[in-house]
């Protein structure tokens, strides 16, 4: 989490000027690059072939949400449906897919949603779909949707936000062995009201959340970089001899690839999730905001070369 620094980042890559400078020159591009696989489904395949090779699974994610009509909602899940035929063409990749609802036409109405989704579970025929969380105001139809389609579809997941103040209520509805939850901190920036603020808490929140749901026979994914909760559900995990298929670490492209090694040298299953796509500046919005350090990183090598 960003802590403090959290709202400050999100209001200085709000602004047009920041945005253009990320978007527009070529340094902003080599930057994202650190965190995206590329603009296209052939550079996603490639950074997968690459993951593979080094014994990591990926989860590709085709970058967009908060789309604004039912034409790009449309496209989205076309984008998805050539993913999914890609995947089935590389079965050696070992590669699963990860969406987000508003990305398919949530804002629009719920039925659109739901069209757009079953095209997308069809089309996976087997494969795992996870949905992404996104912000607060979307966790209830994001859990509705989820509900009404998993029995038709089993090989779908639903990521829970270990921050937000409802999780545990959220988690004891959901989990179970028919569950596949990806367990997150919370990349969102969320008042008091609805999210524990404090590192500390958060971490302690995911901890128990991970193992709750785990109790209830789920199959959880570790979504963390966070050292500290990577070690603590390894000891978890072996003291309860919990069997591969259980759970799985999950991290980012680009981030704490070392972990990444140190796990899979473990011998535990490691995913990463793979984000491409042209429009990557929200998702590169969250990822500066987690770590500020990465802006003034940025910053400063741009202005070097400027100088
Ligand atoms: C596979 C996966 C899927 C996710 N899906 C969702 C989702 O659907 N919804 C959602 O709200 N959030 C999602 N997240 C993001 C998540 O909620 C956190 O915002 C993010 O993972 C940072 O929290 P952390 O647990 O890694 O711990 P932190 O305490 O934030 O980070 C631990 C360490 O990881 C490294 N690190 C973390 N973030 C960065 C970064 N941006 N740049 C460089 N280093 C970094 C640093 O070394 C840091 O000290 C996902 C994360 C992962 C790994």
């Amino acid at each position: 989490m960003g802590g403090f620094l959290r709202g400050p980042t999100l209001w200085f890559t709000e602004r047009a000027a920041v945005r253009r400078l990320f978007t527009e020159h070529r340094l902003g591009r080599r930057f994202a690059a650190r965190f995206v696989a590329g603009d296209t489904l052939e550079d996603a395949t490639h950074v997968a072939g690459g993951l593979r090779a080094s014994g990591i699974r990926t989860m590709l994610n085709h970058l967009g949400e908060e789309v604004a009509s039912p034409a790009q909602a449309a496209a989205a899940t076309d984008a998805y449906v050539r993913g999914l035929k890609r995947i089935h063409e590389h079965p050696e990749l070992d590669a699963d897919v990860s969406v987000k609802l508003t990305q398919l036409g949530l804002d629009d109405s719920s039925e659109l949603c739901r069209e757009n989704m079953e095209r997308v579970l069809q089309a996976a025929s087997g494969t795992l779909v996870m949905i992404d969380m996104e912000s607060r105001h979307y966790v209830d139809r994001t859990i509705e949707m989820y509900l009404g389609l998993r029995d038709r579809f089993p090989k779908l997941g639903i990521c829970l936000q270990a921050a937000l103040h409802r999780t545990p209520e959220d988690a004891a509805r959901i989990g179970g062995p028919d569950a596949i939850v990806r367990m997150c901190k919370g990349a969102y920036l969320e008042p008091p009201e609805a999210a524990l603020q404090g590192r500390g808490e958060i971490r302690s929140a995911y901890a128990r959340l991970a193992a709750s749901l785990l109790a209830a026979g789920s199959v959880v994914h570790l979504a963390t970089h966070d050292r500290r909760l990577v070690a603590g559900a390894e000891a978890f995990l072996h003291a309860r001899g919990l069997a591969r298929e259980r759970y799985e670490f999950q991290m980012l492209y680009g981030i704490r690839r070392d972990l990444q090694a140190a796990l899979v040298a473990r011998g535990e299953p490691v995913r990463v999730y793979v984000p491409y796509g042209t429009e990557w500046y929200p998702y590169l919005t969250r990822r500066l905001a987690e770590r500020p350090g990465n802006i003034w990183f940025f910053v400063s090598n741009a202005l070097r070369r400027a100088g």
